[in-house]
């Protein structure tokens, strides 16, 4: 019975291991994967589309105008606000390896294994709309107060010698555009 209650006590620590190994990775407020998990899975499809000469897209998406909705709503209204859009990034983010995280504050990321541009350009536009039309609804009390985002899209065929970081620059480059142009829309880095 030693041996029972030993292999229990096991069983129980490595649970809480992969517990703990899964909370270092999640982000507590929307439960998406937090930055830690998305840099650990940018090396891993980085190498992987290397290997398939396939191209792997980012979307960097940013709550237009977030600091204000916070002093409006409260910051309770501007935390059920991220997980909204949480859940129409998770939406999107249906195929094998699509990876949607919250990169920090009101900052996304999504990680597109074998997405080329035109296909991430078009996902971008996508979510930039499902969050203009529905992410505001049941969170917004004032009518004509719209829920907005500005999105910044990278792709790139990893090749040797590139680094993956330079993706995350790229997309954090257009995302500013973005914003610059006004917000609501969305920024390329390859011209398109
Ligand atoms: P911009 O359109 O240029 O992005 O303007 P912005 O107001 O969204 O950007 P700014 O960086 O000035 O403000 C970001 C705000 O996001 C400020 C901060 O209080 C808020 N914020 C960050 N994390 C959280 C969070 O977890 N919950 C809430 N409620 N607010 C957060
Ligand atoms: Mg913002
Ligand atoms: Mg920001």
């Amino acid at each position: 019975s030693l041996f029972i209650a030993l292999l229990f006590l096991s069983i129980a620590l490595i649970r809480k291991n992969a517990n703990d190994h899964l909370m270092a990775l999640t982000d507590p407020l929307t439960r998406l994967a937090n930055r830690r998990k998305f840099d650990e899975m940018l090396y891993q499809e980085w190498y992987r589309c290397r290997r398939l000469h396939s191209p792997l897209s980012i979307i960097m998406a940013d709550v237009d105008l977030f600091k204000k909705y916070n002093d409006t709503f409260g910051h309770k209204a501007g935390d059920l606000l991220l997980c909204r859009i949480a859940g129409v990034l998770e939406d999107h983010t249906k195929r094998i390896g699509d990876l949607a995280v919250r990169y920090g504050g009101e900052e996304f990321v999504l990680l597109l294994p074998n997405m080329d541009a035109a296909s991430a350009f078009a996902l971008a536009e996508k979510i930039r709309n499902t969050v203009s039309q529905t992410a505001s609804t049941g969170v917004i009390r004032h009518p004509g107060h719209r829920i907005t985002v500005s999105l910044g899209v990278a792709t790139a065929i990893p090749e040797e010698g590139m680094n993956p970081e330079v993706l995350v620059l790229e997309a954090d480059k257009a995302m500013y555009q973005a914003k610059r142009a006004g917000r609501n829309q969305t920024r390329q880095n390859n011209g398109e």
